[in-house]
């Protein structure tokens, strides 16, 4: 395990964490009082209104002079009979790939909101990889060209409350 002195928090880090997200963004348009009855979630699948279709996967992201890569738990959006092919095989490769509209925002990489995705199923209880459309959006150059360590670590910092000494 690397450890890596951190310039963001003055801290020394080990092992870079991944990040996720728990509800795929449209779940945060249903009110509050709605989505008890609106919105069945999971921690892998959500299904808004019995219509919209969600999953999480990961997206990894390489980190230069890194073996691990960073990965981010995110959220694409499934049609019907795909979402109910990984609901019915969710421990298989054979499936897919599959495309869908990101459902997770990550402004430290621009406007990432319903991005195309390809969801690759990886079976054995892996959640499926996201791989972004080969673009030039700065999500999609990051996940081809990768990030440096400092950066992965900054984006960390972004989503998780400050790391305390205990
Ligand atoms: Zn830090």
């Amino acid at each position: 395990m690397t450890s890596f002195f951190c310039a963001c928090c003055g801290e020394t880090h080990d092992s870079l964490p991944d990040i996720g997200f728990a509800k795929p963004e449209p779940y945060f348009d249903i009110p509050e009082a709605e989505r008890e009855a609106r919105v069945q979630l999971t921690s892998d699948t959500c299904i808004i209104d019995e219509e919209h279709y969600f999953i999480r996967g990961v997206l990894e992201i390489p980190v230069h002079q890194h073996e691990q890569s960073f990965g981010l738990g995110v959220w694409i959006s499934q049609k019907k009979e795909h979402f109910y092919t990984y609901l019915e095989n969710p421990d298989t490769a054979e499936i897919g790939p599959y495309f869908g509209w990101l459902c997770s925002r990550v402004p430290a990489f621009g406007d990432t909101y319903l991005l195309k995705t390809k969801a690759h199923f990886q079976g054995s209880t892996m959640r499926p990889s996201i791989e972004l459309e080969p673009t030039d959006e700065p999500f999609a150059i990051a996940q081809r060209e990768g990030i440096s360590l400092e950066r992965a670590w900054d984006i960390v910092h972004e989503y998780l409350p400050p790391i305390t000494k205990s």
